[in-house]
């Protein structure tokens, strides 16, 4: 056992975006990211400071409680940024324990970074492309990388604020288009959907039609938790 790992919070709740959406599982939210993302809806999770004394032991407990003595056996481990890389030691653990009990585990990667030896024993791997208005970058070599490594195990999501964070989406999918023989994951547009704002039908509006109009590469699928309880509401 790794020791005690830095983790926000473990709940139960329905997935509200990504391919994964509606779908009921446990999430393992973890505690620190450095990444920086101006948009970030979950800043509460930037601190690594924040000491919560977990270990392996009593996060698969909760797992287990939360999902019902484990009958919900699908897990999103996610953050924060589960994949720095003083989380890795621990998130290897972690997953690792829970395929030996038989869990299906999605991981939540921010796009920075490949980690194989992580990626390869999760089941599902959620990778960002980070757009212009999260004011990070995703180099495409790593979604390159993931399209030859890990072909129909991840999606791409793209948080899409306004028409600069689409034409980025796209010129990167053409420029893929150009580099790869195929290529093998959904890429899903997610309307922004930021804190403290009204629900922005406009924003959906406006990605649905320009997907449309060039071509429907991509599925667009909001954040379902946020129309239900709201955009500044956590643990759902
Ligand atoms: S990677 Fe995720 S948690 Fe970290 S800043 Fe970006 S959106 Fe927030």
């Amino acid at each position: 056992m790794k020791g005690n790992q830095l983790i926000n919070s473990i709940y139960r709740a329905t997935e509200g975006e990504g391919v994964f959406l509606g779908r009921p599982q446990i999430f393992v939210r973890y505690q620190g990211c450095a990444v920086g993302c101006l948009n970030c809806d979950s800043k509460d999770t930037w601190d690594f400071d924040r000491e919560m004394g977990v270990t392996t032991t009593e996060i698969l407990e909760r797992v287990y409680t939360e999902g019902f003595n484990g009958k919900i056996k699908n897990v999103s481990i996610t953050g924060g940024d589960p994949l720095h890389p003083s989380h890795v030691p621990h998130v290897l653990e972690v997953a690792s324990a829970l395929k030996d009990r038989g869990y299906f585990i999605n991981i939540e990667a921010a796009g920075t970074r490949v980690v194989d030896e992580i990626f390869d024993i999760v089941d599902y791997i959620s990778f960002d492309f980070k757009t212009p208005s999260t004011g990070v970058k995703t180099p495409l070599r790593n979604i390159q990388k993931m399209n030859v490594l890990y072909p129909n195990k991840f999606q791409v999501k793209a948080v899409i604020a306004d028409k600069a964070d689409f034409d980025a989406v796209l010129d990167a999918y053409k420029s893929l288009c150009i580099t790869e023989d195929s290529l093998n994951f959904p890429w899903v547009l997610t309307p922004c959907f930021n804190t403290e704002e009204q629900f922005p039908l406009q924003r959906f509006i406006d990605v649905m039609k320009w997907n449309e109009e060039n071509g429907g590469f991509f599925r667009v699928i909001g954040q379902q938790h946020k129309w239900i309880f709201g955009p500044d509401e956590k643990q759902v």
